[in-house]
């Protein structure tokens, strides 16, 4: 066997190394796993460093709501967020082709933040748009500092970073829609079905001696706001309390839209009374605030309902007691907080 052979050996056992951790990845029931996609990705990228024999890859996703781009080692971590249209990776996806450079220091497109952020230093860079489904570039796959003095091929390395660039397009695809499937368009706080995947996770990862408690709340006299300033008033009230109830819990903590204008939050290590003095503290930064809606200030309250979370019981069970107090909150003047 040359010497070639036995390279090229190599690199595919690595390959199948990684599509079978792949497979595994993909067969794995474990909920963590299974609420983002971030080994995936890790594993995609590992593969597109192998198959074009560079020292690393990454994938950037192109948010197009807010117009930037970000990428990170594994989805969920820390980000580096660029502004579209900048760097080879904006450039790549408004030609809507790969690109090459092999000397990026003297590029003008080659944007040195990440290096500069990183301490890394880009010798050889291949970028290579990815899109969806529809054909829609969602992102790009990037390969940087091939082992070899001359760099990228542009012609052979896209021919080879073609597979892991289509599985990240699907894997990125795949991410928005489990995104999308758990958030609420409106508030883009978490929704029910992501609070039923929370609830499952913490019942089958509990350790016993945690507490945890959670309350729901509710805008009172909402319909009111919806008669008096308009639907589109009423939609920046529910925006307004969401962006209160999401800044003020801890990153450990849930906040969900559990319908209508109900919100729930699960505490993560919290008794009894310190939910009462965390919904207490909202109820209070609510009724202080004022949500400002086409020069109109829209004044609030929220009655809210606590218990102290039970796991042997189903959620329902559960909210249905924190429901009650609710209603006993409503029932004795609103604006307040019932335990
Ligand atoms: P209470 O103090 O008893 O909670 O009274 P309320 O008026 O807040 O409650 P009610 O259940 O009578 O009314 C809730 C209203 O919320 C009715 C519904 O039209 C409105 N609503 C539900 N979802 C949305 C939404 O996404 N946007 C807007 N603007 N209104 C919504
Ligand atoms: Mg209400
Ligand atoms: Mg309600």
């Amino acid at each position: 066997m040359n010497k070639e052979a036995i390279k090229n050996d190599e690199m595919l056992d690595r390959i199948f190394d990684i599509t079978h951790s792949l497979y595994s990845q993909m067969c794995t029931t474990d909920n963590n796993a299974k609420n983002n996609h971030s080994e995936i990705f890790r594993l995609i990228t590992e593969l597109g460093s192998v198959i074009v024999n560079a020292d690393r890859a990454s994938f950037w996703k192109w948010d197009k709501d807010k117009h930037e781009l970000w990428t990170t080692a594994a989805v969920g971590e820390d980000r580096i967020i660029i502004p579209e249209n900048t760097g080879l990776v904006g450039k790549a996806l408004s030609m809507k082709k790969a690109i090459v450079t092999n000397d990026p220091y003297n590029c003008p497109d080659f944007n040195s933040d990440v290096d500069k952020k990183t301490g890394y230093v880009t010798n050889s860079i291949m970028v290579m748009p990815i899109s969806n489904c529809k054909g829609e570039f969602i992102g790009v796959f990037q390969a940087i500092n091939k082992h070899d003095e001359n760099g990228f091929d542009l012609e052979e390395d896209q021919r080879r970073l073609s597979l892991a660039a289509f599985i990240c397009g699907i894997a990125l695809e795949s991410d928005t829609f489990l995104d999308d499937s758990l958030h609420d368009k409106l508030t883009k706080l978490k929704n029910r079905i992501a609070f039923h995947n929370d609830y499952e996770y913490l019942r089958s990862h509990s350790c016993g001696c945690e507490k945890r408690a959670l309350f729901i709340c509710d805008i009172d006299f909402f319909k009111k706001i919806n008669d008096t300033y308009g639907h589109n008033a009423g939609d920046e009230a529910l925006r307004h309390v969401s962006s209160i109830l999401g800044s003020s819990i801890r990153s450990c903590d849930g906040v969900y839209r559990w319908g209508g204008e109900e919100f729930i939050v699960l505490l993560s290590d919290a008794s009894l009374d310190d939910a009462v003095a965390a919904a207490e503290k909202i109820r209070k930064t609510i009724m202080e605030s004022v949500c400002v809606f086409e020069s109109t200030e829209i004044k609030m309250t929220m009655s809210f309902g606590c218990t102290e979370l039970d796991l042997s019981l189903s959620a329902e069970d559960n909210i249905k007691v924190a429901d009650e107090k609710l209603y006993t909150a409503k029932q004795t003047g609103r604006n307040r907080v019932i335990a």
